[in-house]
């Protein structure tokens, strides 16, 4: 009797916590930009590590950029994703979409191309200002090394591109 309300205990102790990673964000005002820090990788390696080796749901990215410009989704979009936890002093999970790149502070021009697609496309639907620099909005890095690309260049050339759209 003993041992089956202790596995119980663990039973609802445990369903809290995976239930509790896989929650809808409830706003979106930041998009963090990352590397995957590795020199290959796709959604399904990186899916892979994040739930075999973090324990994680789901791969924490929403989107992975490969060496080939391909743009695969991740983590379904409307969840919050599990990437910006650290790198400033408080949690950006909650409010933001993660988006890495494949490789490590250097990136091909498809790389960059199609992250700037992207950029524009999730700018667009999230009325996410590409320059905006507050602290809870715009496109933001995860830190310093992270992505390791001049965050200007890709805010400009994003602006560019969704005025494109707009007009
Ligand atoms: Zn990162």
């Amino acid at each position: 009797m003993k041992t089956m309300s202790l596995l119980m205990a663990s039973f609802f102790v445990f369903s809290t916590v995976s239930l509790a990673r896989m929650v809808e964000r409830e706003e979106t005002t930041v998009i963090v930009i990352h590397h995957s820090a590795t020199e290959q990788g796709d959604v399904d390696s990186f899916r892979r590590h994040h739930v075999g080796v973090n324990g994680w749901n789901d791969i924490g990215y929403h989107y992975v950029i490969t060496k080939d410009g391909e743009i695969q989704p991740g983590r379904a979009e409307h969840l919050q994703g599990a990437h910006a936890r650290t790198g400033r002093d408080f949690n950006r999970n909650p409010f933001s979409l993660g988006v890495v790149f494949v490789g490590h502070s250097e990136y091909n021009e498809e790389q960059l191309r199609s992250m700037v697609v992207l950029l524009a496309d999730l700018c667009q639907r999230y009325k996410i200002n590409p320059l905006d620099l507050s602290e809870k909005g715009g496109i933001q890095g995860h830190h310093e090394e992270c992505p390791g690309v001049d965050l200007d260049i890709l805010r400009s050339l994003t602006a560019r591109l969704l005025i494109q759209k707009l007009f």
